[in-house]
């Protein structure tokens, strides 16, 4: 809409059908809300206990540019520990979660008409963050007949000299995939022979339920040509503590953290303070939560595998089921009102994540077994998954 006081970039803004589920959350007094990815496990309490703590003696001011020493050498610990990764003190940028980091990083890295390939389906806000950096989104859509692998030689027909950056998120949201090695492999192996960087959108790292659980920086020996982005939002179900990081070479971290300067300046201090005591308690936190999302994600499973016309992978991480809805020849927006209406459950359209999306739907896992029980048992009462 033409507007004056708006810039004029912003006139052929079309919202994504997320920003559509708080009017379609208030439809009805009895729905079941399965479509905000916004996990329900509660934050740990001893972590919160100790960051009111740090924050009552004195942690409640402008911390170093870089983040809070102390969060910067947990999570230096960590990758080591976790992963033997090497990463230095100048290659670590902390960030108010993955979305700053995404921001962050596109502004950093992006020239005007710059090249990010993102592989659909792929997280709806990847495109703002690319296209506010001017740059543009190129999607690779993954077969879905293939489990959404990513077939090599037709991803790298897309690559071309304003190839910067390709972004690869595993496990993924919407499709709750992890990708193969070979594939991750393959994708660096594009990257070395054309020269572009990797941004590995790592935030649901602990929920893998696979044995390939090794992130993209370990394809490498320090941060080169992989840039990792990081949040807690997911893996310590901290959605509001808005925490996160990126880690990359050194250079890449120095532009970033000018960035960050005009952004945001510093980080919340006792958010921080947060980080330092999830990544201490981070194998007993994250045990928890894994177990209970896997749990929840097996229950989904085996409802969905009941429904007629519906079919979905086995779970191999995040909370998410994408369910393939291509046999009821309903589309995924129609499909969207009608589980609504009929069964008063709220999902998320599949095409809301690109192309690769369509004929989908986005269930999230984010209430319990009993909870997630009603939903199918609504469901199933749908004729169209009789
Ligand atoms: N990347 C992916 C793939 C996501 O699903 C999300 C949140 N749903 C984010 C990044 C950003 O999360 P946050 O800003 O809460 O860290």
């Amino acid at each position: 809409m033409k507007n004056p006081y708006i810039a004029k970039k912003h006139w052929e803004y079309e919202l994504p059908p997320l920003s559509r589920t708080d009017e379609m959350s208030k439809r009805y007094d009895d729905i079941i809300n399965l479509s905000v990815g916004d996990p329900d496990y509660p934050a740990d309490k001893t972590c919160l206990d100790l960051m009111y703590q740090d924050a009552l003696a004195g942690h409640t001011r402008y911390t170093e540019y870089y983040g809070d020493p102390e969060l910067r050498e947990e999570t230096i610990k960590m990758y080591k520990e976790d992963y033997g990764v090497d990463v230095a003190m100048n290659e670590l940028l902390i960030t108010a979660g993955g979305t700053h980091a995404l921001y962050v990083v596109m502004q950093t890295i992006l020239d005007p008409g710059d090249e990010v390939i993102a592989i659909a389906p792929y997280y709806t806000y990847y495109k703002d963050q690319v296209e506010m950096a001017d740059g543009k989104l190129v999607v690779y859509n993954a077969p879905a007949d293939k489990r959404f692998d990513v077939e090599l030689d037709e991803l790298e027909k897309l690559v071309n000299s304003r190839t910067k950056a390709i972004i690869v998120n595993s496990p993924c949201n919407p499709s709750g995939k992890v990708y193969s090695r070979e594939n991750l492999k393959g994708i660096m192996d594009l990257a070395e022979k054309y020269d572009f960087l990797v941004i590995a959108d790592d935030i649901y790292g602990a929920l893998n339920y696979t044995d390939n659980k090794m992130p993209l920086c370990t394809y490498e020996e320090k941060p080169n040509r992989v840039i990792t982005v990081y949040s807690y939002s997911k893996d310590f179900s901290a959605t509001g503590v808005r925490l996160g990081h990126i880690i990359a070479r050194s250079d890449i971290i120095d532009a970033a953290l000018n960035v960050c300067g005009g952004v945001t300046f510093t980080i919340c201090s006792f958010s921080q303070r947060f980080g330092v005591h999830a990544l201490r308690r981070r194998k007993e936190i994250q045990a928890g939560l894994r177990a209970e999302y896997q749990k929840r994600m097996l229950y989904a499973y085996e409802r969905i595998s009941k429904l007629n016309n519906v079919k979905c992978f086995y779970p191999e991480g995040t909370f998410y089921i994408f369910a393939d809805i291509r046999e009821t020849g309903i589309s995924s927006m129609d499909m969207w009102d009608k589980i609504l209406d009929e069964a008063r459950v709220l999902v998320l359209p599949g095409d809301g994540f690109g192309e690769a999306g369509k004929g989908y739907i986005r269930i999230c896992c984010t209430v319990s077994v009993d909870v997630l029980k009603e939903a199918f048992d609504r469901l199933e009462r749908m004729d169209i998954f009789k």
